[in-house]
Parts: structure tokens; C-alpha cells; sequence
């Protein structure tokens, strides 16, 4: 019986690898706070809890989203990013050698200005950020997890560099320490580690130059499965407006995928719901799993399961149905959460739709 039991553990455990369900659906990343854990519809909004009562609240809201992402069907589970305030930020206020206090504006993807804090030393990471936090998912849910971090290109990105004047050496120290962060995320249960580079979208050169490799070392030794999520940002006006002036065609995945494509990264996260991203693009990764996009972050109208299905039969063409995971196009946070839920109810149903018609 010993072994029985341990064997039935074990295949708890791996429940993700030798689940065969085929388009498995997960989320971006972040998910609407609750309107008393945080202000709504607001990016970095503001704590409404203070001392043990945030500390409460914020696995409240995990218990919530893991709900919420299960009633709607949701494979993957996800924190929601509900313990923080902004998906680079956050994770910086936990390093030593960055000084909040210190801010100077720079312009954040050659796109808006914004304040931000400014590095003034050797970076590192006195303790773990989000390990208690995924330790305490784990606890709450036998569903594969994926667990989201910030890449080292984005983190560079969001800070005014007053020590090693490099953005790529500064990099590389980020991917040190995300390596560490990532490998006590695996070491907790995560089962998938994502890494958020929208700034992939922008810095082409850097990209090639040292973005992915940085992003390898940020991976290095893991043995959970990867995933990078490159996308066109949340639907704040200073994204919309860049896409505008992007034209019909949005090519910008052409430059980083052929060597991602080349790269140790599992999974690749795109957009693709309402995006002019031409789908033959995910040719270009073939090989590679795909977190196909086909829920719009950018406008409240919530999609049909048949708008979803569409979506995912296109991706059909360049992407191996064992290989297609439906997601939405990026993170939810800034969204009413009756319209996020809403959402993520017809990625479900959408990807229903296709797994039908897949297995007739
Ligand atoms: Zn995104």
C-alpha cells in the first residue's frame, strides 16, 4: 500500500506532465485585486490594508483568484498577482542596492515617462520574494501552477542605472538573482515559470545581443518548464497609442523569435486576439510550446467562445495541437472584474470548442 500511496502522490504531484488534456488554458498573469485589498481598475493602485490585516488579505485574494480560476475552468492556476502591486516593481522593492526614494524619470520602452527608483549599488536579494506566496497556492490546489517573474531586459528597464551605468551588466545581475527566486519557486511546487518580457517587443539589438542570453541565465539549472511572455503591454493609454502608430502588420516577434526559437525557453507566450500579428509569425518558434493570446486586455467587450475558437484555429496552422496552450493576451489587472471573469470564461469555453473538434 506504501508504494500505492506514494505512487498516487507522486502522480498528484506531477499532475501537470501526465496531464493529457490537450489546450490546456491559463492566464497571462495578473488578475483584478478585490476592492478592498487594493484600489480598482489601476495600475501600482494602492494597498486599502495595512500591517497583519494586508498580510490576511492578500491570501484571501489568492484563495479568491485560485476560485475564480477554477469555477471559469482555468488549467494553469496562476497567483493572479494578487500579493503585488505592479509585476517589475514590486519584485525590485525586495533587492538591496535599489533606492526607492531616490527617483528620476526615464522613458519606460522608449514609450511613456514615468518615475522610477534609482540603482545605486550591488544589487542582490537578501531573502525570497514570492516563495511563501507560491508555497501557500501550492497548499491551496492540486492544479499545475505557473508562477510569473519579471525578466531581466523589463526590470532594467523600469530603473535609472547609477551604478553600473550598463544596461546589460546590469542585467545580467538581475538574471542571477531571478535564478535564485526561480529556483525556490520550482523547489515550492511551481510547475511552470514564466518570465515577463514585454521590453523584448522594443530593444531588437539588445534582444540578440544579450536579452536572451541573460533570460537563459535567469533559467539555468531549472528543471520545472519555462515560458517567456513577450506582448504589446497592458491596455493603458500609452500602450494603445503606440500600437497605433505600429501600422497593419506587427512584426515585432520576428525579431526575437528565431533565436528564442533556438533558445532553452519551453514555452513561448504571445498576443494574438484583436493584435495585427500576423499568426504565420508562430512559425517561426515551431518546436516550441505556445501560449497562444485570444483574450483582449485592451477593451472591456468580453469575447465569444466562437471569437476565441477562431483565434486558436488560426494558431492551429503553426502550432502542433499538443503544443497550443490558450491564454489571454497579457495580464488582466487593470480590468472591472466581472468583465475578467467574464473572459475568462470564454477562453475556456473557446478552447472547448476546438478540443472538440480536435478529438472528432
Ligand atoms: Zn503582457
Amino acid at each position: 500500500m506504501g508504494s500505492q500511496l506514494r505512487a498516487l502522490i507522486h502522480q498528484k504531484q506531477q499532475g501537470y506532465l501526465n496531464m493529457k488534456k490537450l489546450l490546456p488554458t491559463s492566464t497571462a498573469g495578473s488578475l483584478p485585486k478585490p476592492s478592498w485589498l487594493a484600489e480598482p481598475e489601476k495600475l501600482w493602485s494602492p494597498w486599502r490594508l495595512e500591517g497583519e490585516d494586508l498580510v490576511e488579505g492578500k491570501k484571501d485574494a489568492l484563495r479568491l483568484s485560485l476560485q475564480e480560476q477554477l469555477h471559469a475552468g482555468i488549467d494553469l492556476i496562476s497567483d493572479g498577482e494578487q500579493t503585488r502591486q505592479h509585476f517589475v516593481t514590486t519584485f525590485i522593492e525586495h533587492l538591496e542596492g535599489v533606492d526607492f526614494e531616490k527617483r528620476e524619470t526615464v522613458r519606460i520602452r522608449d514609450r511613456y515617462d514615468a518615475s522610477v527608483p534609482s540603482v545605486v549599488g550591488a544589487v542582490n536579494r537578501p531573502k525570497s520574494v514570492f516563495v511563501d506566496d507560491a508555497k501557500f497556492l501550492r497548499q491551496q490546489t492540486s492544479q499545475p501552477i505557473k508562477w510569473a517573474l519579471p525578466g531581466p531586459m523589463t526590470m532594467i528597464d523600469t530603473l535609472y542605472d547609477n551604478h553600473y551605468k550598463s544596461r546589460e551588466k546590469l542585467a545580467w545581475e538581475f538574471a542571477k538573482i531571478l535564478n535564485q527566486e526561480a529556483k525556490e519557486l520550482e523547489a515550492a511546487g511551481v510547475d511552470i515559470i514564466q518570465f515577463d518580457e514585454p521590453a523584448f517587443n522594443v530593444f531588437f539589438d539588445e534582444v540578440n545581443d544579450w536579452g536572451i542570453a541573460t533570460l537563459e541565465r535567469a533559467i539555468e539549472g531549472l528543471k520545472c518548464e519555462t515560458a517567456v511572455h513577450i506582448c504589446y503591454g497592458y491596455g493603458i493609454k500609452a500602450n494603445t497609442d503606440w500600437k497605433k502608430t505600429l501600422g497593419s502588420e506587427w512584426r515585432q516577434y520576428e525579431e526575437s523569435f528565431p533565436k528564442l526559437q533556438q533558445s532553452k525557453i519551453d514555452i513561448i507566450s504571445l498576443e494574438c486576439q484583436n493584435s495585427h500579428v500576423p499568426m504565420d509569425l508562430i512559425e517561426l518558434i515551431r518546436g516550441k510550446k505556445v501560449m497562444v493570446g485570444a483574450i483582449d486586455v485592451a477593451t472591456n467587450v468580453i469575447e465569444t467562445a466562437d471569437e476565441v475558437a477562431n483565434t486558436l484555429r488560426k494558431a492551429l496552422k503553426f502550432v502542433d495541437a499538443d503544443k497550443l496552450y490558450p491564454s489571454t493576451n497579457c495580464g488582466m489587472a487593470p480590468l472591472p472584474r466581472a468583465v475578467a471573469r467574464g473572459k475568462l470564461h470564454a477562453l475556456s469555453a473557446g478552447a472547448e470548442i476546438v478540443r472538440k473538434e480536435l478529438s472528432a
